[in-house]
């Protein structure tokens, strides 16, 4: 091991109640994606490790949940200062685990996830609410937005960290407590952060473990003292987790899947488009839920759009040695890679898609898929309908905006869509209509933590980021007094 690796100084224990100790479950490989070797080994948390921790977060609930806004303020404050202090030796291991170049780890994952926790630590002090008042003649009624418990979040592998921000922040400003599971294959950051948590925060208050989904994960789900579950996944962990939560009522918050269209007008900007789709349609190679991969360009713009694409496209830089070079990661599995591979296989078995650019595993070492560009595609395709997660962009060509509008509607997912056009009365009407959680004019991809984001239909529900995502780890509380004896 290079003595200057942060894998050098990483500790791999998982943190139950304040307490390190060493998983007693599976010992799992921690594969690099970038070269396909192992990075580490893990021991995932036994079934008795899973049942400590959720004692321990119900055991840290009481005096947790007592504490001021204020008081949790300054623990969220301090943990975005201690992932400041730490950024450089965190994003190492996030470009590690995940293959992403350091330099965009760093300056986006890194940068958004100490946000998220300051964001959260103003929002949790000046949360609004319902007046307070007499609404029954001789009783004074308020409400509370009080905390659920135990909360059991699980992350996906895309941005780890930056899902455990997204997760960890509200759930504790809201005053819960928490069992974290990272995705199996990327638990690195959070470990490495765990005992700077453990100095932060009292025991019990959060809890990391690391698992695979079907093991730590479902017990997590199906344990009756977890009031709530908070999942980034896919659809169909989405179905297994409700299922499995019915069993016990838990409340559940669900960011699932997405396939984002992305709706180009004659009049759009064609510079803006080509860079726009260029950068958010194949960042973190595609394995972003919101990535811009549905394109739909109407008939005036479409060739131009597709050569200045597919010449764009065709220059993005990844698998280069130098870090700096890199522009985009590989997959972060072999089989991930391989399932983006055979998408684009069954695309290319039908005679009216078009390669542009790309199509094709890299042929050196590494889950690299290469950038691709597809054309000629129809609303029916399997490409068009379903979420690759990976570097991969369809192009389908529209007459008119309904159209355009009706087919970017013809999906099942409802995360995130963007409207190209420079007339903003046509903007804002397709955006008014667009059935998805997010919709951009003239841009793709920008998330702040002032403003929500989630999806509708099976891009599943509830709200990251944002005072609403503090809504959604709290619960609205009815306290009625009686006054008794008139005043004289
Ligand atoms: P995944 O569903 O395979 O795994 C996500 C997490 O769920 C992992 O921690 C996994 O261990 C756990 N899990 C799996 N089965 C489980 C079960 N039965 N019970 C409990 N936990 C279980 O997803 P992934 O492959 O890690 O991530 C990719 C998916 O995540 C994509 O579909 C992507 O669109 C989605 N995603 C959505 C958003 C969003 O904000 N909507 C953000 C990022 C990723």
């Amino acid at each position: 091991m290079n003595a200057i690796s942060p894998l050098a100084t990483l500790r791999t224990d998982l943190l139950i109640g304040g307490e390190l100790s060493r998983g007693e479950g599976l010992v799992e490989a921690i594969i690099d994606p970038a070269c396909g070797e192992t990075l580490v080994e893990i021991a995932e948390a036994s079934i008795d490790q899973v049942e400590a921790a959720i004692a321990a977060a119900q055991q840290a609930f009481p005096g947790w949940s007592r504490t001021t806004p204020a008081q949790r303020a300054q623990a969220l404050l301090a943990i975005a200062d201690c992932i400041e202090r730490n950024a450089d030796s965190l994003a190492r291991l996030e470009s590690l685990n995940c293959g992403k170049p350091l330099h965009l780890a760093r300056q986006d994952d890194l940068t958004a996830s100490v946000d998220v926790f300051r964001f959260f630590a103003g929002a949790v002090r000046c949360q609004q609410g319902q007046l307070a008042g007499e609404y029954v003649p001789g009783h004074t009624s308020l409400v509370r937005r009080d905390p659920l418990g135990v909360v059991a979040s699980i992350a996906p592998w895309n941005y780890p960290l930056m899902m455990a921000a997204w997760k960890i922040a509200p759930a504790l400003a809201a005053g819960n407590t928490l069992v974290f599971k990272p995705s199996e294959h990327t638990p690195l950051s959070i470990l490495a952060l765990a005992p700077l948590l453990a100095e932060i925060l009292p025991p019990g208050v959060i809890n990391i473990l690391c698992g695979g989904g079907e093991g730590v994960g479902s017990q997590l789900v199906g344990h009756p003292k977890v009031r709530m579950v908070s999942l980034t996944g896919d659809i169909v962990t989405g179905q297994k987790v409700l299922q499995a939560a019915a069993r016990t009522l838990k409340r559940t918050h669900l960011e699932l899947g997405g396939k984002a269209p992305v709706i180009v007008c004659n009049d759009a900007d064609l510079d803006a488009v080509v860079e726009g789709v260029r950068n958010y349609g194949y960042y973190n190679a595609g394995q972003d839920c919101t990535a811009a991969c549905r394109i739909y360009a109407q008939a005036g713009i479409h060739d131009r759009l597709l050569a200045r694409l597919g010449e764009a496209v065709s220059t993005l830089r990844f698998a280069r040695k130098k870090d700096a070079d890199n522009e985009m990661g590989p997959l972060i599995s072999a089989r991930q890679r391989d399932r983006v591979a055979s998408f684009v296989e069954r695309a290319l078995g039908q005679p009216h898609i078009e390669r542009v650019t790309g199509a094709a595993v890299h042929s050196g070492p590494g889950f690299y898929y290469q950038p691709t560009l597809l054309a000629g595609c129809k609303q029916s395709d399997e490409i068009v309908q379903r979420e690759v997660f990976g570097p991969v962009v369809t192009v389908t060509r529209f007459d008119e905006p309904s159209q355009a509008l009706d087919w970017a509607n013809d999906s099942e997912y409802g995360l995130a869509s963007s409207v190209w056009t420079q007339d903003l009365d046509k903007a804002m009407q397709i955006a008014a209509r667009l059935q998805y959680g997010c919709t951009w004019i003239n841009t793709h991809f920008m998330l702040t933590s002032e403003m929500p984001h989630g999806g509708l239909k099976r891009s599943g529900y509830g709200k990251d980021l944002s005072s609403d995502s503090l809504a959604d780890y709290s619960v609205v509380r009815h306290i009625m007094a009686r006054h008794g004896k008139e005043l004289s």
